[in-house]
C-alpha cells in the first residue's frame, strides 16, 4: 500500500495512520495504531526499546507489510503520491574509508560513478543541499571522520533532496552530544518552517520534546497515550512504560 494524497482531512493536509497492525512471524509487533501528523507539525514517536517504533516507520516507508490504512491527505487533491524523506538510524562508517561527503551525494543523486568525481553542476547541487543544513564546509570531509552531529546533518541534507512532504527520522539524536542535539533540533525546526513539511521522528531524548515537538505519541506495540509533550511526559502511562517511580 502506498502513501497517497487522498483529500479528506478537512482544512489542512495530514498524514493519517489508521488501525495499523504489523505481525512479524507470530509476534504482534504493532496493534491498531492510530495517529495524525498535520502539515508543518513535528511529532515525536517514543516508547521503550522493542516497542515497534522503527517498525512503524518502515510501514510508512513501504518497507514492511501492514494491515490498516496509511494516507497522506491534501484538501482537494486526488491520489498524488506523497514524497517522503528518510533519515535512517545513524549508519557507521569506517574512519579509514576514503568515501567523502561529495562521493556519498554522487552515489545517491547521480548515476555517474562516484570514482569519476563530481562534475561542476553536481558539485553545485551538493553545495545547495548542504547549505540547507549549514554544512557547506563538510563537502570534502571523509564520511567516516564526521562527528555524530555532522553525520546527521549530511544524512538530513540527503533526505531533503528533493524537498519531501514528510520527513521521517529514526533516532536522529542518538550518538549526538548535547550541544549537537540542540543544533540539530533547531535546524529541524527551521527546515519544517522554511519548507512547510511535517516531521515524524523517534527519540529517547525526552528533554528536547517540550521545546520542539507539537505532539508526542507513546507506543508500546499499541498507542498508550498521545498529546501535548508535557501531558504525555507527566502521564502514568509514560512512567509505567519506562518503569519510573512517582516523582521521577
Ligand atoms: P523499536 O524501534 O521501538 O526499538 P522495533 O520496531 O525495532 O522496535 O522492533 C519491535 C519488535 O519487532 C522487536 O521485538 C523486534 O525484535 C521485532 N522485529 C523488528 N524487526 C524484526 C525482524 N526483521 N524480524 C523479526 N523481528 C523483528
Ligand atoms: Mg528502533
Amino acid at each position: 500500500m502506498g502513501l497517497f494524497h487522498t483529500g479528506g482531512c478537512k482544512d489542512s493536509c495530514c498524514l493519517k495512520v489508521q488501525n495499523v497492525s504489523v505481525k512479524i512471524g507470530d509476534d504482534q509487533v504493532l496493534q491498531d495504531i492510530n495517529l495524525h501528523v498535520h502539515c508543518g507539525q513535528m511529532v515525536a514517536l517514543i516508547g521503550p526499546n522493542g516497542a515497534g517504533k522503527s517498525t512503524l516507520l518502515k510501514a510508512l516507508l513501504g518497507q514492511r507489510e501492514y494491515d490498516g490504512n496509511i494516507m497522506f491527505s491534501v484538501p482537494g487533491a486526488h491520489r498524488v503520491k506523497a514524497r517522503i524523506g528518510y533519515v535512517p538510524q545513524s549508519p557507521t562508517f569506517d574512519p579509514g574509508d576514503p568515501l567523502s561527503v561529495a562521493d556519498l551525494f554522487a552515489c545517491c543523486l547521480s548515476k555517474r560513478p562516484a570514482f569519476l568525481g563530481l562534475n561542476k553542476p553536481l558539485r553545485e547541487l551538493v553545495m545547495q543541499c548542504l547549505k540547507r543544513v549549514h554544512g557547506e564546509d563538510l563537502i570534502d570531509k571523509r564520511v567516516g571522520t564526521l562527528s555524530g552531529g555532522e553525520l546527521q546533518r549530511v544524512l538530513l541534507a540527503l533526505a531533503l533532496e528533493p524537498i519531501p512532504n514528510i520527513l521521517i527520522l529514526d533516532e536522529p539524536l542518538s550518538g549526538v552530544d548535547i550541544e549537537g542535539m540542540t543544533n540539530l533540533m533547531d535546524m529541524l525546526d527551521e527546515i519544517r518552517k522554511n519548507f512547510d513539511l511535517s516531521i515524524l521522528m523517534t527519540t529517547h531524548d525526552f528533554s528536547m520534546l517540550p521545546k520542539y515537538a507539537d505532539r508526542v505519541v507513546l507506543i508500546d506495540h499499541k498507542v498508550l497515550i498521545q498529546g501535548q509533550p508535557e501531558d504525555v511526559l507527566n502521564s502514568d502511562e509514560f512512567r509505567t512504560a519506562f518503569h519510573m517511580k512517582e516523582g521521577c
